[in-house]
């Protein structure tokens, strides 16, 4: 058997978008299952929407997803001479001709017809001028377009989609479709396939929206002599209104980006985009990256669209609430050194971290992250809701101090008085800690969680967290009784 080769062919016009991502993902499985290789070509013949940046762009966050790739980056501009010769050589074999048909004529026919009621398909008037008259043509310098010649055939023409099954479409309602511009500017359509050709790709796994260009493309194979790729259309991803999902309606969370600076887990992002249009006909959700290549199967890609389920406005779901809850997981579930390299650029970026956190507070610092992973979801909840573990300066959940600090105005004395007694608390560990603060409720006659509660919001500024007695251990008696003395009179005095 040849060798399985797939492609990644973005075309360069803005970042990575979740979409696409997917689609490298698709065909990346599919090439690590069967031993195969990816290609990774860059379809830059839009020079005018074609950016560096955007190139930069798209490779980083192919990276950031761990989608390796086997060949390129290639770029489809480097070919622009094959691509030229491909329509020459479809003149010369006579499966394409030059078309004279101004704008001004072939748009007279359109309204024609449209009045008419009849399909709106080039009538193949230059189909069939003889070399004389296309000679004449163009010694007087008229401009052409050349055209594919469609054959004319009876019945249908289809081809089996992996995913969709057989597509057919009548033979009568194809056309001569335009391959080559006025300016001499092949069309994307026949570049694409003259550049899977040189690249020898057997499967091409992309979106819906493509299926407008295969049957086309598949006559272009044919006629130059090549065998078509296997192809397999993945449905689109649509919002929860059933429109496309784009930065123009969505903004910046169907960047790859965007969940990269949000303290996304890259193969977390990668689990939650596969099942974003496949499933493996298991309840599984979560799946290693062997186990995903094991498990993939053109086959199993949906055939309905995918809802990408995202609400606006609830800061705690900022995408679509599956894609946080399998991040949650990894962020649970990962070595807690993994999590600590994945966490470090969110510290810097906080301005909280301490070069000490890869020296002798590393111990000190892996613990506090496995302590508070439990209840967060992202990396950057490390430096905010967990803020308070690394610095004095860490901001109050106003729900807290109004729950477990106003409503008890005694503690505005109460907890500088604990302060003192815990200054004196030897060894500095939950056990006694937990005593001594008991000991503290009995003799203010509450009960020993208004003390709790009270201390969690002021010390970590949170209403709830790991336990408590475990946290003042972690943090240390200075701290915890600095803040005490410190921050108790500051919040009092915030309420006003
Ligand atoms: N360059 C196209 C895109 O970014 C890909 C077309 C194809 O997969 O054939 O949508």
């Amino acid at each position: 058997m040849s060798e399985v080769r797939l492609r990644f062919p973005p075309s360069p016009t803005g970042y990575l978008h979740i979409g696409g991502a997917r689609t490298a993902i698709y065909n990346w499985l599919y090439a690590r299952k069967h031993n195969g290789k990816l290609i990774l070509r860059i379809e830059d013949t839009d020079a005018e929407r074609s950016t560096e940046e955007s190139i930069k762009g798209i490779i980083e966050g192919l990276e950031w997803l761990g989608i390796d790739w086997d060949e390129g980056p290639y770029f489809q501009t480097q070919y622009a001479d094959e691509h030229v010769e491909a329509a020459r050589k479809l003149l010369e074999t006579g499966k394409a001709y030059k078309c004279f048909c101004t704008k001004e004529e072939l748009d007279a026919k359109r309204e024609a017809a449209l009045k008419a009621k009849q399909d709106i398909k080039y009538d193949g008037t230059c189909r069939n001028l003889t070399p004389e008259q296309v000679a004449e043509k163009e010694a007087a310098g008229l401009p052409y377009v050349i055209r594919f010649k469609t054959p004319h055939r009876e019945g249908v023409i289809g081809y089996d989609d992996k995913v969709l099954g057989r597509i057919e479409k009548p033979w009568s309602a194809m056309e001569d479709f335009v391959i080559v511009r006025s300016n001499g500017k092949p069309l994307y359509l026949l570049c694409n396939v003259v550049d899977d050709i040189r690249d020898r790709i057997t499967h091409i796994i992309r979106g819906q929206d493509h299926m407008t260009n295969t049957i086309r493309q598949i006559l272009i194979y044919e006629a130059l002599g090549a065998k078509a790729p296997v192809f397999a259309h993945m449905p689109l991803t649509l919002d929860l209104k059933k429109a496309k999902i784009s930065k123009r309606s969505h903004g910046e969370i169907v960047a790859v980006q965007f969940y990269r600076d949000h303290g996304f887990i890259p193969w977390a992002l990668v689990n939650f985009l596969v099942l974003l249009g496949w499933s493996p006909g298991t309840d599984q959700e979560i799946f290693s990256k062997e186990e995903l290549i094991e498990a993939f199967e053109i086959e199993r890609i949906n055939k309905s669209n995918s809802i990408f389920n995202y609400r606006k406005g609830d800061p705690k779901f900022f995408t679509d609430p599956k894609a946080i809850n399998i991040n949650a997981h990894y962020l649970r579930t990962m070595s807690i050194e993994e999590i600590a390299e994945l966490a470090r650029p969110f510290f810097e970026r906080a301005g909280i971290w301490d070069t000490a956190f890869e020296g002798e507070r590393r111990e000190w610092f892996l613990k506090v992250l496995d302590m508070t992973r439990e209840r967060f979801h992202t990396l950057v909840d490390f430096t905010t809701e967990g803020r308070a573990w690394f610095s004095d300066d860490y901001e109050f959940d106003p729900k807290a101090l109004k729950k477990n600090v106003y409503k008890h105005g005694e503690l505005r004395e109460w907890l500088p008085a604990l302060a003192d007694i815990l200054e004196g608390t030897e060894p500095w560990n939950a056990e006694n800690l937990e005593q001594v603060l008991r000991d503290y409720a009995a003799s203010v006659d509450r009960k020993p969680g208004v003390i709790i509660n009270a201390m969690r919001a002021v010390i970590t500024g949170q209403i709830k967290g790991p336990s408590m007695f475990e946290v003042l251990e972690v943090l240390g008696k200075d701290v915890c009784i600095r803040r005490l003395r410190e921050k108790t009179p500051k919040i009092f005095e915030m309420k006003g």
